[in-house]
């Protein structure tokens, strides 16, 4: 039953076909396919995997009873995703998207766009309200490997 519902972020498309693959470990392609991803969790309550894509180094400042809570006490209603940018480097990406749901105050949606960061193989969010610093020549937080001014410091 499960594998066949709709997912939250594109009612066109079956769970376990879009975003359930990568709840399951997949790898996302894009940007774009891990905002989708952390959306249908949210909507799914797997709260792990918004751990799991948070930019590693953001990962011990997350609230996880307040995400929890959020993603337990609303109800996802749809994802639209803007507009996807790639950055010329191919490791920093923005994905402009409106996200609806409906909490007990009524029916919200947050315009917002994320950067998210692919260090090596995988993409990660990065979280704007724990911002990450360091020095020019010191190795990036999102641990590249590259120094932060040849890496990060133009998006932080
Ligand atoms: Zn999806
Ligand atoms: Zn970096």
């Amino acid at each position: 039953m499960t594998e066949t519902r709709p997912c939250p972020c594109n009612p066109n498309r079956a769970l376990h076909d879009c975003c359930g693959r990568y709840h399951l470990g997949a790898l996302a392609s894009s940007a774009q396919a891990l905002m989708r991803a952390r959306y249908s969790a949210y909507a799914t309550q797997h709260i792990e995997f918004i751990k799991s894509t948070s930019l590693p180094a953001q990962q011990a400042h997350l609230d996880m009873a307040a995400i929890a809570q959020w993603s337990q006490n609303s109800q996802w209603l749809g994802l639209e995703v803007i507009a996807e940018t790639l950055a010329q480097d191919q490791r920093h990406a923005t994905v402009e998207f409106i996200a609806h749901w409906q909490d007990e105050h009524g029916r919200q949606q947050h315009q917002e766009t994320s950067l998210f960061i692919k260090p090596a193989e995988r993409w990660f969010f990065y979280d704007p309200t724990a911002p990450l610093r360091a020095e020019r020549n010191a190795p990036c937080p999102c641990a590249s490997g590259l120094k932060f001014k040849k890496c990060c410091a133009p998006y932080f």
